[in-house]
């Protein structure tokens, strides 16, 4: 095979292919590794498809000046600073040995060093090193830190008293410490050598540091960037953005930034560069939102083409019936969510609407309007809640609700006998059913409807963008409502729910009494016990919550089973206790649960079955067990199981760990505030949408670096631009967008005509 010229590496270049262009001694195994480490990174399937572009895409986490190494004399105590040092010696000494017998399973390690021109008295550098192996990485950091050898470090440093001199702990000796001088290093391979040439990127400029990317350590990843990028043309980097919208959102091009973001020019300021705000990231933020917005409106685009077999028909008598079935009078917030909803239903192109309303804040009413309104045209609805236990809650307060009426109200469970179920779906294929009421397995199996105008999907919290492609690959194209609980913060709902219009019920019915919610320690189960007596004494019920994890589920039910059992037989002798989790059968779960709701059960040990919408007013008591296990917007959830009723509700929230920072900061909001969408929001600058929204389940592009919290104002204006293209179709710029989205499988566009 001949080589291809140094020089033709591309974008598009496999990264396994970058051992034929020689650079930074990268073999063909290595090429093969960091394209595996890439393709994991990428989300690819096949290690054949990571590329230089995926590689340069892999962005720095931080930055370290060492333009100037400081010297030993500049250094104070608690300063941050990168020293360019040598090895006078090193000492690594085990520090526990619990067992007596053995190896010590924790070393501390340590470096002493001098700067080149001796400016002061030598330094310390030190870190732990543990775990199972922790004696042969001590054998190989001695031999490998001889006397001699040139390293660099960065970290802040502290003055210790006692021996006279400053120090510094690294708490990831392999990123944060680099080797210059090259050493005879037996445990890599001989590609895997540093290259002495090399040293000129990685001291005297400010370099790029990244995480680990497989074997590949933030050196080895900054050595292949920088290669990488001196073989790259200006004109291989292609730009993507037109030049016009460059210079409205005043953003350099694309060569430009893809360099200076891995490494920063000398003249930029650092501190933009820490808080991603040099001019490369700004480039290349906006680009990655703009992209992601512009795949999701041609998304939308595509949706208001489709027609609906019939536009609604909704006037006076339509609304005088359903006016005859409300038990209560609307809140503002519930009307005026009503009218977008019916104006959606009386449109051609088929409703795509996320009902949005914090728990209790009484959604359920809004899909009966919406379903009476569809039956009243003739068309057939349906409900699908998340869990069983929800679904029977929807059919019975439903079927209450329109029992004067003549529409027929099913509920269709995993649950029900062969016979029955077969009987139901014929009905259903008859046109018999007006409203059949179910979970989402539902869809899953095949039911057929005779005509179904309109679906409802209750996912409390839980996001899934499949449902409305399921429905259509079955040749339905019914208006469709998604009611969720998450407050979704404005600029998440801009992009995950750019798909859907969204309307916000802001509104609680009147008459609630407000949560009182308490963050306890282990040490105070006592006044724990005495108010569970004294609620359940006045007539009230309780509500006991642990988590379910999945990876410990086993466990967990264990632990939820051990503490009811406890509290059944020991705490609580006197009071029924009752269990209820995810791995009962339907109808062992029906059981306990209406036990509950006819107030025979006062306290209900519980695993997170419960979070989603069970409504029971009588309950005032939730306690949470292990509440720092929990999401924010979880507690929410499960937070807004109680206070339904016209008594004072507890929320308690147990934690183990309460002492750590994150945790108390975190519980510390659920005390301060019930307020959904400032919890959302909370949650999301803690933990990031994925979190939130379970990204698995949401379908959510992730952004590259793009980050909606910090990068707000940059998320808008990449919106805007991306609805002013998308708005002019038959531009020749917007064709080339377009066709540009549907080749990236990131957006999963290509079947869009
Ligand atoms: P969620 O939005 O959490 O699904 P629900 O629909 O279950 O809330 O409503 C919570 C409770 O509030 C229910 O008991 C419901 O009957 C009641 N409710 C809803 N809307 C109103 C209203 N406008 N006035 C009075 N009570 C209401
Ligand atoms: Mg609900």
């Amino acid at each position: 095979m001949i080589p291809p010229m140094p020089g033709a590496i591309s974008l598009n270049t496999p990264i396994e292919d970058l051992h034929s262009f020689k650079i930074a001694r990268l073999g063909q195994i290595l090429s093969q590794k960091l394209a595996k480490a890439l393709a994991s990174q990428t989300h690819k399937k096949n290690s054949a498809e990571a590329t230089v572009e995926d590689l340069l895409n892999y962005f720095p986490m931080r930055y370290e000046d060492r333009s100037r190494p400081a010297l030993i004399k500049d250094l104070h105590d608690g300063v941050e600073a990168s020293l360019d040092l040598t090895v006078t010696k090193t000492n690594g000494y085990a520090v526990r040995n619990p067992r007596g017998y053995g190896r010590a399973q924790l070393y501390i390690f340590e470096v002493y060093g001098i700067d080149g021109p001796m400016t002061g008295r030598e330094v310390i550098v030190w870190w732990f090193v543990s775990g199972r192996r922790a004696y042969d990485i001590v054998k190989y950091y001695t031999a490998k830190l001889t006397r001699g050898v040139r390293f660099i470090t960065f970290g802040r440093w502290e003055w210790e008293g006692r021996r006279t001199t400053f120090k510094l702990r690294l708490t990831n000796a392999a990123d944060e410490l680099e080797i210059l001088t090259p050493t005879d290093d037996s445990e890599q391979s001989e590609e895997n050598q540093p290259d002495p040439s090399l040293a000129a990127i990685h001291v005297g400029r400010r370099v790029p540091v990244y995480r680990k990317l497989g074997d590949f350590n933030s050196k080895r990843v900054r050595e292949i960037v920088h290669a990488v990028l001196s073989l790259l043309n200006d004109k291989a980097i292609e730009e993507t953005l037109p030049a016009d919208l460059r210079h409205r959102a005043k953003l350099i091009g694309r060569s430009p930034a893809l360099r200076e973001i891995h490494f920063p020019p000398a003249e930029v300021s650092m501190a933009d560069y820490e808080q991603s705000k040099s001019p490369a990231h700004l480039r290349m933020i906006f680009e990655d939102f703009f992209w992601v917005t512009f795949a999701i409106g041609l998304k939308r685009g595509q949706r208001e083409k489709e027609v609906k077999a019939a536009p609604l028909r909704i006037d006076k008598n339509v609304k005088a019936h359903i006016a005859s079935v409300m038990p209560f009078k609307l809140t503002n917030a519930q009307v005026k969510v009503t009218k977008q909803i019916f104006n959606d239903m009386q449109s051609s192109a088929p409703m795509n609407r996320l009902l949005q309303g914090d728990v209790g804040s009484g959604k359920t009413i809004v899909a009966v309007i919406a379903m009476m309104a569809a039956m009243e045209n003739n068309l057939q609805t349906t409900l699908m809640a998340p869990t069983e236990i929800l679904a029977e809650q929807h059919a019975r307060s439903i079927k209450r609700l329109l029992a004067k009426t003549p529409y027929r109200v099913e509920l269709l469970t995993g649950s029900l006998r062969a016979a029955e179920k077969r009987h139901l779906q014929n009905a259903l294929k008859e046109g018999e059913v007006h409203a059949c009421i179910g979970t989402q397995a539902l869809i899953q199996e095949a039911v057929a409807f005779e005509k179904l105008g309109l679906v409802v999907i209750d996912e409390q919290h839980r996001f899934g963008v499949m449902q409305r492609a399921e429905l259509r690959a079955r040749g339905l194209n019914p208006d469709v409502l998604v009611m969720t609980a998450t407050p979704i913060p404005r600029s998440l709902a801009m992009t995950v729910y750019g798909d859907l219009d969204v309307s916000i019920i802001d509104e609680l019915p009147p008459g609630r009494t407000p949560i009182e919610t308490l963050v306890f320690g282990e040490d105070q189960r006592q006044e724990v016990k005495r108010l569970i007596t004294r609620e359940v004494k006045a007539g009230r019920q309780v509500y006991v919550v642990y988590p379910l994890v999945e990876e410990s589920e086993k466990m967990d039910l264990k632990d939820a089973t051990r503490r009811y059992e406890y509290l059944r037989d020991t705490v609580f002798p006197k009071l029924s206790v009752g269990l209820l989790h995810g791995k009962m059968k339907p109808a062992e779960k029906e059981k306990v649960m209406s036990a509950f709701v006819a107030g025979e059960i006062k306290i209900l040990v519980s695993t997170t079955v419960i979070e989603v919408g069970v409504d029971v007013p009588n309950a005032s008591v939730m306690i949470v067990e292990h509440a720092e296990r929990f999401g924010l917007s979880q507690l929410h959830q499960l937070r807004g199981r109680v206070g339904r009723g016209a008594e004072k509700s507890y929320c308690i929230l147990l934690t183990s760990d309460k002492k750590t920072v994150v945790a108390e900061e975190r519980l510390g909001i659920m005390a301060q505030t019930t307020d959904g969408f400032r919890i959302a929001e909370k949650d999301l600058e803690l933990r990031g949408p994925g979190e939130l929204l379970g990204t698995k389940q949401s379908g959510l592009p992730e952004f590259r670096i793009g980050n909606i919290v910090r990068d707000q104002e940059i998320l808008e204006t990449a919106k805007k631009e991306a609805e002013f293209y998308l708005a002019k179709p038959k531009s020749v710029v917007t064709a080339k967008m377009t066709a540009r989205i549907k080749k990236d499988p990131r957006f999963g566009l290509a079947a869009i005509g």
